[in-house]
């Protein structure tokens, strides 16, 4: 059976057919700028050196899917003859609230759900929802499953997930920690495992997903037990342009000295901070890199933020399952970044955190990288939550 998986953005949308007979990925693609000008789709085909790009107006998610599909049939760069070989479609969705703690089958009760919890999700539900929408039209008969970002850390306890504020806002407005990336974080989880060779529910794990967003999630047996990012990503460690913790005092204080609303304000704590904010240069760890080769002393300082807030929710989190037997460095900093996986493991030797630092000489590929008398396992492992959606829509579908 052949999957479909789309990943829908405000003005982007990504996409992979996998062949789930050998889960080998046969094409993927990006469409840019949907809805603004300049709009362009590029499709791979797995083998094949040339990409297929082409610009056009694409005014909704629909223009865009149907790009997309124009693709997936193209007689050069295809991987289809007839869309009915495309079994199924798994769309990534952020927010389910506390609806769902597994992927779901698609159907109206589903959508409903969904709107429900656009509120929650303000800027990452209603795009979802579009490319749902704009599939479900142009495959009315190819069953579709949502994937959610939250779904994984369902699991978290109360103690983990409640806010100390008056009790009726969770009531009220479901005000609680959800936790984000959880498809990423159950993916390396289960690699790191499958790598040791020992089972998950014999391992307590801490994954640090560091990208652009970034989290770290404590996850005892298999199961998600805390993770850093709340009620929305914005909660946790620092950023590309993200806060993440602060005092929440500052918010009144920066609304009033510099005469922002509200809504600014948490324009400000989304875009104009994290690394970027401090740093002054780029939200982009590369960038920083480079520019404290140079000299930039607040790019050093950007960093050291970074790695001393991903070394406080290490030690979180150890103290949360009373040890640790791995910690799994993914996404685009943390699989690429060799500075970063040393800067945030040095000194935590007396907690039997040893890296090897010729080991860490490596980007992207799956491999341990502690030293042999460490105690605990250090590891790189790439994300891929296209499989994970694939997998997902696979198992609820074939
Ligand atoms: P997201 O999916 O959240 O947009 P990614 O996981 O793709 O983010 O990570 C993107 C970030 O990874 C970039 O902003 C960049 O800072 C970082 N990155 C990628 N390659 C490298 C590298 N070689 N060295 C340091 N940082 C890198």
């Amino acid at each position: 059976m052949k999957v479909l998986v789309i990943n829908c953005g405000s003005s982007s949308l990504k996409y992979q057919v996998l062949d789930m007979s050998n889960e080998s990925l046969l094409a993927k693609g990006l469409v840019e700028r949907i809805g603004i000008e300049g709009s362009a789709i590029s499709h791979e085909k797995t083998g094949m050196k040339e990409k297929f790009v082409l610009t056009e107006p694409m005014e909704t998610h629909r223009d865009a899917i149907k790009n997309v599909i124009g693709a997936l049939l193209d007689s050069k760069y295809g991987v289809v003859a007839s869309m009915d070989e495309i079994g199924a479609v798994g769309h990534r969705v952020v927010h389910a609230g506390e609806k769902y703690a597994d992927s779901i089958v698609i159907n109206g009760k589903v959508m409903d759900v969904l709107l429900e919890c656009e509120e929650l999700a303000p800027l990452h539900n209603p795009p979802n929802i579009l490319g749902i929408n704009a599939c479900r039209e142009l495959m009315p008969t190819t069953p579709m499953v949502a994937v959610f970002d939250t779904a994984f850390h369902q699991t978290m306890p109360p103690e983990a997930y409640t806010y100390a504020l008056p009790y009726e806002y969770y009531e009220k407005y479901g005000i609680r920690k959800y936790g984000f990336h959880g498809t990423s974080h159950k993916y390396v989880s289960e690699r790191a495992a499958d790598i040791l060779g020992v089972n998950l529910d014999d391992l307590k794990i801490i994954t640090c997903h560091l990208g652009n967003g970034a989290s770290v999630t404590a996850i005892k047996r298999g199961k998600s037990i805390d993770t850093s990012m709340g009620f929305t990503p914005l909660e946790g460690l620092v950023m590309g342009t993200r806060s993440g913790d602060m005092d929440p005092a500052i918010l009144s204080y920066i609304s009033e000295k510099e005469g922002l609303s509200f809504a600014e304000v948490m324009n400000v704590l989304n875009k104009e901070s994290g690394v970027l904010g401090i740093s002054g240069v780029s939200s982009d760890f590369r960038d920083l890199e480079n520019a404290v080769e140079e000299g930039n002393e607040r790019a050093a300082l950007a960093i050291k933020v970074f790695a001393h807030k991903v070394r406080f929710y290490i030690g979180a989190y150890i103290a949360i399952m009373n040890g640790v037997d791995a910690i799994v460095f993914t996404a685009g900093v943390g699989e690429n970044s060799i500075e970063m996986r040393d800067v945030i493991c040095a000194e935590l030797g007396n907690l039997g955190i040893k890296l090897d630092l010729v080991k860490n000489k490596i980007r992207g590929k799956e491999t341990i990288i502690s030293r042999d008398d460490s105690k605990v396992a250090i590891l790189l492992v790439p994300t891929n939550e296209e499989l994970m959606i694939a997998r997902d829509t696979y198992r609820l579908t074939k």
